[in-house]
């Protein structure tokens, strides 16, 4: 079996590296460039505007034409006010388990391409194999975004990329967008005895998030897309902060809107109908009182959905390379949406338990990254020139 015990041991090492997205990650693409230049890759760290970010494209055999992407996140959700039975940077192997933070979200992929790395380069390769690894996945996706700003510079497009989001090693063609925007609601503060002449913001906001209900309401009658666990369009309000007394009318209050879209609708026309309704309904009524009110919209991240219109020879090259072959959707989101729009097509494959990522004891089964080792594998004889065996 091909480097079973040496992919445990790479995953050992990454998992050490604490990439939690509000930390650095050059650390951990520094070492994996080493890594990969040892390999006889060809190393591009592209550093990000954020201190000690980092990408790393790097690239295997001929450059003259379009090749195949591998592409993982580097970073890894917080462990803050989780309950973990040990070190979440620590490795522990437990009944054919790795427990770890990231060890499904998504590093045991990146150890196994680490671990694949020295026999994909010994291949006689028809088309280059580039290897991405990208920051901030998990919080605003720039990481990918700046990398992609540059790949949709460059003279040649990669024709295909396979993200290894965990999925159990199943084919995934398609996931939702994901946007989420900063709301915030300016009152007019007086004291409460005087309620007629002040705006409270919170009850302001109130308003609108009903309102987001409403639209849910009429989203859930609206396009189905079946395949999804939740097959429509969603909004949702997580977050709500505002006021600082009872007998203060809240001069500000500000809450988080999340939407996750279908492939085929834009987050931004769902955020039009929600700030329509506040232009045309809640200013108007919160001027009335005091001139001075507002409401304001921030993006905190937009990322849009993977259509598997925009895939479909992909997913039938990779699909007999899979466990499973049967094509996926999932709710959750990917850096996949983002290639997409620049022209490559994109698919979702990667050992490990969407499930348990994010949680205490995030763990990936070795079995699982055995599976993606043999995935790797057959990918490299397919992009060979010696693809007969
Ligand atoms: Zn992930």
């Amino acid at each position: 079996m091909a480097g079973a015990r040496s992919t445990v041991e790479l995953l050992r090492r990454l998992v050490a590296f604490d990439t939690v997205s509000a930390k650095p990650n050059v650390e951990l693409i520094d070492w994996a460039a080493q890594r990969l230049e040892d390999a006889g890759f060809r190393c591009f760290v592209q550093h990000g505007d954020e201190a000690g970010k980092a990408n790393l494209f790097a690239t295997v055999g001929p450059d003259d034409v379009a090749g195949w992407m591998l592409s993982g996140h580097s970073d890894v959700v917080p462990v803050s006010g989780q309950d973990w039975s040990s070190d979440p940077f620590v490795l522990r192997e437990q009944d054919g388990r790795l427990h770890a933070r990231g060890a499904a979200d998504m590093k045991g992929f990146l150890a196994c391409v680490l671990d694949a790395a020295p026999r994909l380069a010994a291949r006689r390769l028809r088309a280059p194999l580039h290897v991405v690894f990208s920051y901030d996945e998990e919080t605003t996706m720039r990481g990918m975004r700046t990398l992609a700003a540059h790949l949709a510079d460059a003279p040649l497009l990669p024709a295909a990329c396979i993200i290894g989001e965990p999925t159990s090693m199943q084919l995934v063609v398609a996931n939702k967008g994901a946007a989420g925007y900063r709301v915030h609601v300016r009152g007019h503060s007086v004291h409460s005895s005087l309620r007629d002449r002040g705006v409270s913001a919170v009850e302001q906001a109130a308003q609108i998030i009903v309102f987001i209900g409403e639209l849910q309401r009429e989203l859930d009658a609206a396009a189905r897309h079946d395949g999804f666990e939740y097959p429509h369009t969603s909004v949702h309000v997580g977050r709500i902060e505002g006021g600082t007394a009872h007998n203060i009318t809240a001069k500000d209050c500000e809450f988080v809107l999340e939407i996750r879209t279908l492939p085929g609708v834009r987050s931004a026309e769902v955020l039009e109908r929600v700030r329509r309704h506040c232009d045309e309904v809640v200013l108007p009524a919160m001027r009335r009182i005091a001139a001075d009110t507002s409401i304001f919209f921030d993006e905190i991240f937009d990322t849009p959905p993977l259509d598997e219109r925009g895939n479909r020879s992909l997913a039938q090259a990779v699909a007999p390379l899979c466990e499973h072959p049967e094509a996926r959707r999932v709710s959750f989101g990917t850096e996949a949406g983002i290639l997409q729009a620049i022209g490559i097509p994109t698919v979702v494959c990667g050992p490990g338990d969407i499930a348990v990522a994010h949680q205490p004891d995030e763990y990936v089964e070795t079995a699982q990254l055995e599976r993606c080792s043999v995935f790797l594998d057959a990918l490299g004889r397919r992009l060979s020139e010696d693809a007969r065996d």
